[in-house]
């Protein structure tokens, strides 16, 4: 068995070899200290410059909104603590399909006295901005949402959101990590003021992230110690992930059009194969409003990780949107904020596509799944979990 097929760039990619060549000699031959100001740290500085216009060109803002961090984790937390310690006190809004790494950073800012409202979502996954017009109060102080899920790929409808934002004078965060580099991004028309992605989930290095503050939004640093980054996130800048995290932007903007047609082509031949040749499977997430690579599966009565680790024995990586711990079957917050019933949420199986992805690869997969799901139901018959 030699054959690898990795469907799950949600969970991360593989880095460009354009942006490995860029990396290369800054972990090597330029090696300074960004802040010193000799020739050495000069031309560490110069790589760290020109990525931040990279990376601004690509969003169409100034380089000095720009503000690198060590990965997307970071960047949410930043996002969130930083604008609710501006305010000191008062109510966030978000929603109950965030990442963790906003959902558990409200949760801890409750915990300091915050109030937070979590919006729902539909069955599709998508957050309805009336309920987040709803939400506000008159000590409503940031609004988190983000552009599109990493589980079921659903994209928020943004711009919505963000006029009502405006509307009331609220900061707005996008969590975009799925979505820079793959989908269209205007940050004046969404009316955005705070915007959050990571390299590793765009073909570039991990533990490098960056977010985008717009001018004039109060924001306050989570992380102290030098001057770095215009005193807004202290420590010497990772000169490689940075150099790296410019480059696979600069790619992304070159290549996302005609890979997204493509990679979209691809989605639709996995979704349509899988639902032709599997009984009782559905697709999660929304119909048409989806990232382009994500095909997130729902298999009536069977076990996501015994479908992942069936799959994996073929060779096939993909993710499982429920877990089983001591014997419950746990669907992730995403479903459960859906409405999926149990005994389709425990069979919740992501494929996420990617650059690399060809159509022998999904024809594989799906000559995989159908005698797998057979097999996997016939040991575990209906009911029974
Ligand atoms: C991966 C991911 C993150 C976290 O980014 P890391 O760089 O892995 O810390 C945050 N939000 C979303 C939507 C993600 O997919």
């Amino acid at each position: 068995m030699s054959r690898h097929v990795y469907l799950d760039h949600n969970a991360s990619t593989p880095i460009h070899p354009e942006v490995v060549a860029e990396m290369l000699p800054y972990f090597s031959e330029i090696f300074g200290n960004p802040s010193s100001i000799h020739a050495f740290g000069r031309e560490a500085r110069d790589g760290v410059d020109r990525a931040r216009e990279r990376v601004a060109r690509f969003l169409r803002v100034s380089p000095q909104e720009i503000v690198f961090t060590s990965g997307g984790t970071e960047s949410d937390n930043f996002a969130v603590k930083g604008l609710a310690a501006a305010r000191g006190k008062g109510h966030l809004i978000t929603s109950k399909v965030e990442h963790h790494a906003v959902l558990r950073t409200c949760q801890a800012l409750e915990a300091q006295g915050f109030d937070v409202a979590y919006v729902g979502v539909d069955e599709h996954g998508m957050v309805n901005p009336d309920d987040v017009r709803r939400a506000i109060r008159p000590d409503t102080i940031a609004i988190s949402i983000m552009h599109a899920n990493s589980e079921v790929g659903t994209i928020q409808p943004i711009a919505a959101i963000g006029r009502i934002a405006r509307e009331h004078g609220i900061p707005l965060h996008v969590d975009a990590v799925q979505t820079l580099g793959k989908v269209p991004l205007d940050l004046d028309a969404f009316g955005v003021d705070v915007l959050s992605f990571s390299g590793h989930k765009i073909y570039g290095p991990k533990g490098v992230a960056a977010l985008w503050i717009r001018k004039g939004t109060r924001m306050v640093a989570i992380q102290h110690g030098g001057e770095h980054e215009r005193r807004r996130r202290a420590g010497t800048e990772n000169v490689p992930g940075i150099v790296g995290l410019g480059k696979a932007v600069e790619v992304r903007a070159r290549d996302m059009h005609a890979e997204a047609e493509r990679v979209t082509a691809l989605r639709d031949r996995l979704i349509d194969g899988v639902c032709a040749r599997v009984p009782e499977v559905r697709l999660s997430g929304h119909p048409t409003q989806r990232l382009p690579g994500t095909a997130s599966f729902l298999v009536r009565h069977v076990e996501s990780e015994s479908i992942v680790l069936g799959l994996d024995l073929k060779g096939i990586g993909v993710s499982a949107g429920s877990a089983c711990t001591a014997g419950n079957i746990e669907p992730s917050h995403v479903l459960v904020a859906m409405g999926v019933p149990l005994d389709w949420a425990m069979g919740a199986v992501r494929c996420s596509l990617g650059r690399s992805t060809t159509a022998e690869d999904i024809d594989y997969v799906i000559e995989c799944v159908e005698p797998l799901v057979r097999k996997l139901r016939q040991a575990m018959p209906v009911g029974a979990a």
